[in-house]
């Protein structure tokens, strides 16, 4: 290392993150323990249920014994004896080694170990007392978070200074079963018409509009991202047959059409709130089901819909990976486009630290976010945040020792992508200290 590159690693480590993706549940549940889809036990292997899961079953661990990892009443003992053939086969991906990180900065542990699990199942529940959040957000060196609930479509949250939330439009356009019923669970009411839809949408933009942060859409993991003006009067009639008095299933082109329109609409008034829109791009976490071809075809997708909302601020979230290339052009030609790192530096850190330089030498600077967890769980959030900020010195310093940029120019960059981007593009971003 060079003297500038650790001037370089010094200042990055010296600026806070805002932080422009989280699922964090809510701390008081945390604290509570009370279990459930989002919690399924409270023990040090919550810590490993997001991602490193999915790491596990690719590497061949059996499915009943990952749900047997998981189940609460389980020994700490027992558990390690299920993940520990497969933890070496994993031990070096992007999100195993945010884990590793979170083990030594939270914990004072190496590794997982026969002899180190016990300290570390005694470790995780000495941590999760009131207040840890903020704890292991300033450990971190994160200042705020933006979080996309996935218990609520919109977060009534009991920390706005720290966690800020978005506005999920999912449920609005998706329109499945499920997503009828958290609307209904939500509001009491189950709409017949399409009319009714869109009061409820109306509702909760004029509800949550004016304090969420964005609106966000995690739609990219059951269709392509191609929406298409569709005429209400048809929106109406699909809308009838789907969730009407007498219901028949819609077909594939028929729900996308609905889509279509639900999505429009939303992003419209998205559009009139101010609200930024956030979009799931590229590669999917799950195990088993991905569609590549649809992937694929994210960035280009998008170009009409990029196109017919000029206004509106759109976010394309984790780097469009492993196309990410097709999204460096994309921010470069549309005005209204942001890319956001989040989640990316763990799904592949060599790629995260590859994307960021030919960012910088493609798009101009004030167009990216560089940290977002994408966590449930706020630990490994501080594994991840040690992981962005190596590839984010290390590209900086490559940049500066090809010469592309000057070393005296790098604080200033350091300092617009790590926090003040965000900051600035985000209209109701908790601020913690003068910007
Ligand atoms: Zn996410």
């Amino acid at each position: 290392m060079t003297t500038s590159d650790r001037q370089i690693a010094q200042w990055v480590e010296e600026t806070p993150f805002v932080d422009t993706h989280e699922h964090l549940i809510e701390e008081s549940q945390r604290v509570s323990g009370r279990t459930d889809q989002w919690l399924p036990c409270d023990d040090w292997t919550y810590l490993l249920s997001a991602y490193v899961a999915e790491d596990l079953l690719t590497a061949g661990m059996p499915a009943a014994d990952l749900q047997s990892f998981f189940r609460p009443d389980l020994s700490s003992e027992a558990k390690y004896q299920l993940i520990s053939p497969h933890w070496d086969r994993i031990r070096h991906t992007g999100y195993a080694q945010a884990v590793r990180h979170t083990l030594r900065g939270l914990y004072n542990e190496d590794d997982l170990t026969a002899e180190s699990v016990p300290r570390i199942a005694e470790k995780y529940r000495a941590t999760v007392r009131p207040g840890f959040y903020a704890g292991v957000l300033g450990l971190a060196n994160i200042e705020s978070c933006q979080v996309n609930s996935l218990q609520r479509i919109c977060m009534d949250t009991e920390q706005p200074a720290i966690l800020a939330q978005d506005l999920s439009i999912l449920e609005f356009c998706r329109c499945s079963p499920n997503d009828l019923a958290s609307v209904e669970f939500e509001t009491g009411k189950r709409p017949t018409t399409l009319e009714e839809w869109l009061n409820i949408i109306d509702f909760y933009f004029a509800t949550h509009g004016p304090r969420a942060v964005a609106v966000k859409c995690q739609i990219a993991y059951s269709r392509a991202l191609d929406f298409v003006p569709v005429a209400q009067a048809h929106a109406s009639r699909l809308f009838l047959h789907h969730c009407g008095k007498v219901r028949h299933a819609l077909g594939p082109d028929d729900l996308k059409a609905l889509q279509d329109y639900l999505f429009r609409y939303c992003v419209s008034k998205a559009g009139e709130f101010g609200l930024p829109v956030k979009l799931h791009t590229g590669y999917l976490a799950g195990c088993g089901s991905m569609q590549l071809a649809r992937v694929r075809n994210n960035a280009a997708d998008l170009c009409q819909l990029l196109q017919d909302f000029p206004e509106t601020r759109f976010v394309l979230m984790h780097i469009g990976y492993p196309y990410e290339q097709e999204f460096i052009a994309l921010a470069k030609h549309y005005p209204n486009v942001t890319i956001d790192m989040c989640w990316a530096w763990i799904i592949n850190p060599a790629v995260g630290f590859r994307f960021l330089k030919d960012f910088l030498l493609a798009v101009p600077a004030n167009k990216i976010f560089t940290f977002g967890g994408d966590y449930l769980a706020v630990e490994p959030v501080y594994g991840h945040a040690c992981i962005a900020r190596r590839g984010i010195a290390e590209a900086l310093s490559q940049l500066v020792a090809e010469r592309w940029i000057a070393r005296e120019e790098t604080p200033d960059l350091i300092q617009k992508i790590m926090r003040g981007n965000a900051l600035r593009f985000f209209p109701n971003m908790p601020r913690a200290s003068a910007s």
